[in-house]
């Protein structure tokens, strides 16, 4: 459509022109810092940032039901730019010009409602929103999206060259980030530091074929973000662990998409997230926020983060009632299936403290949980999640065991509809599958399966055939027997009726 065709009211906003004030807060001393340079952490205090764009108030000029057309009008436009998570470049980015952002196809994931069987099993009303269906199969090109578009921003215009991407991952963060660094070469090149043993294979394949230079390092997760973090502090590099308030930013698009998939109408939502370094829930607080903010939204969903009880530091803090007793202390982790969510001293902690208070402030009551789900329930619910027609990875399954959690302690209800963060692809998480399957998962998982849920492949061997032909030394009726015994072992397995014989 040409622009001329769409509503006069909308028009002059649909593309989308560089404006806003953003700055760095400090969430530890309140310090406000520019944002020409990368910063991580405050230079002052050394807490974590947040980007505020301190013009927000002028969003408000616009009516909330005004930004709702512009939001579904801006959509059918084809701009490359605006495709992703820019389509909401007032809040996402608002002083990106449009000729420097990144798009890879990330964003606008679909929001599948969960089979009608498997609703039912839930006891609530929910959909998944297929993160997996972005370009590294994880939410994180969201975040890496705003973050290396910002990065771009900076080369072009000359205040960096030669930028090295560095992070610690869990296995997606590094994926991501690689995919993008790689995307910008020769001006970026990318390296990532992973827990030796403690990525998948798939997701350890994605940096290597992106080219990203990759460090195991002996340890866990949290132990690279520290090498990480003495890395950003002492050399020239981009930090792109979500520590970087950027990646932040994008991220937030999640909460924009779902108030759109939902028509703007989420009061009746709950909104299910698993939680492990936590810049995924605070992005989506804040996203949620924001939109409230300028009127796009009226009432705030409920927000349930989940965690398994192998790595549950936010879980631990939240479970004392009396917020003037909470104290926040890190803890080991043990081996978990929801693996990308193994962390025990969450980066994002002190976001996630301010963002709940100001959340539940606003929405004038308890809107903000946090459950705990075993790795027993992780495995069962993706895997019955999948049985059923979707695709959860072992975090969407851990946001269903979530949400069956929580709907039996009552902060879910009849009349909530819930929508699940199945935060990969199930693919990168195959190999839990496998050790469900045959019965090998390490004992400190504490996982057992049942056999409803296993399935193995069945060997077809047809009598007096080779078990490891080649296919060109058959000669045709040779090969004409091979296909009708196989068939006819496959029918019998299958318990199959023969086709009537129409005379
Ligand atoms: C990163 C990641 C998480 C955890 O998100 P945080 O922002 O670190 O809390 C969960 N699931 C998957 C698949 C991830 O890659
Ligand atoms: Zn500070």
């Amino acid at each position: 459509m040409n622009i001329n065709e769409f509503p006069k009211e909308v028009r002059s906003r649909l593309v989308p022109a560089p404006g806003g004030d953003l700055v760095y807060n400090c969430l530890g001393c309140s310090a406000v810092h520019g944002i020409d340079s990368l910063l991580y952490t405050c230079p002052e205090c050394g807490s974590v940032l947040m980007i505020e764009d301190r013009d927000f108030d002028r969003h408000l000029e616009i009516p909330g039901p005004l930004w709702r057309k512009i939001f579904d009008f801006r959509k059918s436009l084809n701009i490359p730019a605006l495709k992703g998570v820019y389509l909401f470049h007032e809040f996402v980015g608002p002083d990106m010009p449009l000729e420097n952002i990144v798009w890879l196809g990330e964003g606008h994931t679909p929001a599948v409602e969960a089979s009608p069987e498997l609703q039912k099993k839930a006891g609530v009303r929910f959909f998944f929103k297929n993160e997996g269906q972005n370009p590294s199969a994880s939410f994180k090109d969201r975040g890496m999206a705003s973050a290396f578009s910002r990065i771009n921003h900076l080369i072009k215009n000359g205040v960096l060259s030669d930028v090295l991407a560095i992070c610690a991952s869990t296995g997606d963060t590094s994926a991501s980030a690689a995919l993008y660094a790689a995307y910008l070469k020769p001006h970026v090149t990318s390296a990532v530091l992973l827990p030796r043993g403690k990525v998948t294979s798939q997701q350890l394949s994605q940096p290597l074929g992106n080219g990203a230079v990759v460090f195991e390092i002996p340890g866990v997760f949290d132990d690279c973000m520290k090498v990480v973090e003495e890395l950003s502090e002492t050399c020239e590099v981009a930090l792109l662990n979500s520590k970087n308030a950027w990646r932040i930013l994008g991220q937030e698009s999640y909460s924009y998409e779902i108030a759109q998939d939902f028509s703007y109408d989420t009061g009746r939502l709950a909104v299910v997230v698993p939680i492990g370094n936590a810049g995924n829930i605070t992005a989506v607080m804040n996203g949620f926020l924001k939109f409230h903010r300028a009127g796009i939204i009226e009432t705030l969903p409920k927000i349930i983060g989940v965690q398994s009880s192998h790595a549950n530091p936010v879980f631990r803090y939240y479970s004392e009632e009396d917020p003037s007793r909470r104290r926040f202390s890190p803890v080991s982790v043990k081996p978990s299936v929801a693996q990308a969510a193994m962390i025990g001293n969450p980066v994002s902690m002190p976001r996630v403290i301010r963002l709940a208070e100001e959340y539940e402030k606003i929405a004038g009551q308890k809107k903000f949980f946090v459950v705990e789900v075993s790795e027993q329930q992780i495995m069962d619910w993706q895997l019955t999640a999948n049985r059923y027609g979707n695709i959860a990875c072992t975090h969407g399954g851990e946001s269903l065991a979530g949400l069956v959690n929580a709907k039996g302690q009552g902060i879910v209800t009849d009349e909530d509809v819930a929508v699940l963060d199945s935060t990969a692809h199930m693919l990168k998480f195959a190999g839990f599958q496998q050790m469900y399957f045959e019965n090998n998962f390490p004992q400190h998982y504490g996982i057992t399966p049942h056999s409803s849920l296993v399935n193995v492949p069945q060997a077809v061997q047809p009598p007096g055939f080779c078990e490891q032909p080649e296919t060109d030394s058959r000669d045709e009726e040779e090969f004409g027997t091979f296909v009708k015994e196989t068939a006819k072992i496959i029918a019998g397995r299958l318990g199959l009726k023969k086709k009537k014989v129409i005379p």
